[in-house]
């Protein structure tokens, strides 16, 4: 493996014809940790991906890979391996062949092209056409790509798409093995609940601009409403008992005999329970999901806008 390196964007702006897909960001994607790059779809993540893949030119500011422009480093290949796009193969070159062709043309050595088909599970698929690929054999052969060059830097676009379920769990598996022989891992994804089960960081994005840059415990943790969930068949005697405690209760409307409460703990909402001789059938702490978080977010920026 070649030494990890730090990606940095320093006020990266890049400008199309009418849309600004970039907008000013700056943030640091560090080595040793999984990092999400979450956004909506249009939010700028693959334009960002590109410009630190050196593919496209920004138009203001930089996107730096251990400090340098990566058309300035010298065996680009083994610094960093990407995937953009899994469908980027030639759909009658063999899993192999198109492997042995990137390898060549990176100045890898052929036998990594056995090693990283065994590491993506294709060691079986090796002689079959890409294109006789299933959709997430091929976002495998896509993240064995961005590996042939052993990098120290792993960025990969949308790598849970056309996965099944065993393959998202493959896939979260690696980045976080990759994380911890200390590379530095980048993966984009519109699914929540995934990068909530994945990432240790987050790079949050919208309309090009950033919106967080912290790890995600702490993004969720200072964005959500605690509550204790209450589940009783009597709910409105309950409810009744902890306004008198001077507790908030909002009535859950998803559930007919829950109350979402606020203000308190479930050690307290347990003791008044008892002490009012009302039985529970749950109690609960709970916080939002990153989807739930994110989403909140976005709404606000829109109204707010
Ligand atoms: P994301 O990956 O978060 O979905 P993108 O980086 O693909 O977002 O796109 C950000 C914005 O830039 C979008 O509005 C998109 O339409 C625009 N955009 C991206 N690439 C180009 C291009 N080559 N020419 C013009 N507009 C583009």
């Amino acid at each position: 493996m070649t030494p990890s390196a730090t990606l940095e964007a320093h006020a990266l702006t890049k400008r199309y014809r009418r849309t600004t897909a970039v907008d000013d960001l700056s943030f640091r994607v560090r080595p040793g940790v999984v990092t999400g790059f979450l956004g909506p779809n249009g939010a700028g993540k693959s334009t960002t991906l590109r410009l630190f893949l050196g593919l496209d030119r920004p138009t203001r500011g930089a996107a730096t890979v251990g400090g340098l422009r990566l058309a300035e480093t010298p065996r680009a290949m083994r610094v960093v391996g990407a995937m953009l796009d899994a469908r980027a193969v030639h759909p009658r070159r063999t899993a192999t062949d198109h492997l042995l062709a990137v390898a060549r043309a990176g100045g890898v050595h052929r036998r990594r092209v056995p090693e990283v088909l065994g590491l993506v599970g294709l060691a079986d698929a090796a002689h079959r056409p890409a294109g006789e690929l299933s959709l997430g054999m091929q976002q495998r052969l896509g993240i064995a790509t961005a590996l042939v060059g052993d990098p120290g830097v792993v960025i990969l676009d949308e790598p849970l798409n056309g996965l099944d379920p065993e393959g998202i769990r493959w896939a979260r598996t690696l980045m976080r093995d990759l994380a911890s022989e200390g590379r530095t891992v980048l993966f984009s994804s519109h699914l929540m609940g995934e990068m909530e089960l994945t990432a240790d960081h987050l790079v949050v994005v919208h309309h090009g601009r950033l919106l967080a840059d912290q790890p995600l415990t702490a993004f969720v943790a200072e964005r959500t409403t605690r509550r204790v969930r209450a589940r009783s068949p009597e709910r409105e005697r309950l409810a009744a008992a902890l306004d008198r405690a001077g507790v908030t209760t909002r009535v859950d409307p998803v559930a007919a005999d829950a109350l979402d409460v606020t203000g308190t703990t479930t050690d307290e909402v347990g003791r008044i329970a008892a002490t009012t001789g009302v039985a529970l059938a749950e109690l609960t702490d709970v916080r939002d999901s990153l989807e739930e978080v994110f989403l909140a977010m976005t709404a606000a920026r829109k109204d707010a806008a």
